[in-house]
């Protein structure tokens, strides 16, 4: 099999890890994809809170956002709403993986919402196997489970060596990466 026909396929990316980046790297894949005149949708679980990123679909007319959360997660134990949010984002990215419409389809913090087994991996597997031929899929967040990196074609664990919001809390601000 030549190197071209084992990338016909849309491959499936993993960004995970402790360390800063996965958002971040999803983000800048969207907008390279969306120079090359790819369209891009990007569902962001566990989140409802309007981030800078959220406005990248007013600026370029490729790309989709669309959140499935309920406030801020961080602070509180997981509740059914979070869980209906959750499922609505696995159904529509799911649908939209199948539909042939979106050169990528990204899943930002799906893994947390699997940590926090607000979806099932069954489903979220099941999902990429009936994606279509030419979408390409990109999954984000820290605890990515072993099946899902077995499953992958392209893992980066994003290690953190350093981080300035290091013991101050993950909602520090003093950083420029919201
Ligand atoms: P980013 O959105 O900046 O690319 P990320 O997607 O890799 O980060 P998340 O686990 O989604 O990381 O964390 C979201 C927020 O937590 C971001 O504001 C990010 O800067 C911060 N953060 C990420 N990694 C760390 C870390 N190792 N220590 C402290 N804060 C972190
Ligand atoms: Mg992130």
């Amino acid at each position: 099999m030549s190197a071209k026909q084992m990338v016909s396929r849309g491959q499936v990316h993993v960004y995970t890890g402790n360390g800063k980046g996965k958002t971040t790297a999803a983000f800048g894949l969207a907008i390279r994809a969306c120079m090359a005149g790819k369209k891009v949708f990007i569902g962001q679980f566990m989140k409802s809170i309007k981030y800078n990123e959220t406005h990248i679909a007013e600026h370029f007319d490729n790309i989709s956002v669309e959140q499935f959360g309920k406030g801020c997660m961080l602070l509180r134990v997981p509740d059914e709403e979070d869980k209906r949010q959750a499922e609505e984002g696995l159904r529509m990215c799911s649908q939209y993986l199948k539909s042939g419409d979106w050169d990528i389809v990204m899943f930002d913090e799906v893994t947390i919402a699997l940590h926090m087994e607000l979806i099932s991996l069954e489903k979220l597997i099941e999902a990429l196997d009936n994606r279509a031929s030419n979408t390409e899929v990109v999954l984000t967040g820290r605890y990515a489970p072993q099946q899902l990196i077995d499953y992958a074609d392209l893992v980066t664990d994003m290690q953190e060596v350093k981080h300035y919001y290091a013991n101050k809390g993950l909602l520090s601000r003093d950083g420029i990466d919201r």
